[in-house]
């Protein structure tokens, strides 16, 4: 069975002026799509077929470089959808306000340590929120389209909130302010979905 390309859960122009309709468009339409084509041609015929996009990431090591990086791309930009909202923003409440009190201090000690893991990945790649296996909250960042889900990553975890920092996402509107992106994205943070995966991954 083959993955498929998720809808976007708003219109291309919901997040504006934060991320503009033309890189939604093409992000969406493009990027996001020829990850998914490209998957499914990599794991065409192969034991990969039929596997859940987690379980082929797990064992990212053992396949080639086009299931790493298309594989990533397809989960990657399906988690970063899933967690933006045109009514997003604020700050995360109840469980998941209080894990992140408690490994980062406070709401704006956790807003520096992903907002740097944003800014300073070198290249391509993104930052993320995750919970690692003993249930604690932990910011990282994985180069090109690499996740803390894959075997190969320096620190693991399960993603559930996860920032793109390519070029792609934010250069029509940012051209090189890529801090200016990157603070532009705590407007459109969907904090009641980002629980929502705080509250699976434990
Ligand atoms: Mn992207």
């Amino acid at each position: 069975m083959a993955f498929t390309l998720p809808d976007l859960p708003y219109a291309h122009n919901a997040l504006e002026p934060h991320i503009d309709e033309k890189t939604m468009q093409i992000h969406h339409g493009k990027h996001h799509k020829g990850y998914t084509t490209k998957l499914n041609s990599a794991i065409a015929d192969s034991d990969l077929e039929g596997k859940s996009i987690e379980d082929i990431l797990a064992s990212v090591s053992k396949h080639s470089d086009s299931v790493r990086n298309n594989g990533g791309g397809f989960y990657n930009h399906s988690l970063f959808w899933s967690v933006m909202s045109p009514d997003g923003g604020g700050t995360p409440t109840s469980d998941l306000g209080d894990a992140i009190n408690k490994a980062f201090g406070s709401f704006d000690g956790f807003k520096d340590a992903f907002s740097a893991a944003a800014k300073t990945r070198f290249g391509s790649g993104w930052a993320w929120l995750i919970v690692k296996a003993d249930g604690t909250l932990a910011v990282t960042s994985t180069p090109n389209q690499d996740n803390p889900l894959m075997d190969i990553a320096e620190e693991k975890g399960t993603p559930v909130l996860g920032l793109d920092v390519w070029e792609h996402a934010y250069y029509l509107n940012y051209q090189n302010r890529r801090p200016d992106y990157v603070g532009a994205f705590f407007n459109v943070i969907n904090w009641d979905a980002v629980s929502k995966r705080f509250a699976a991954a434990k």
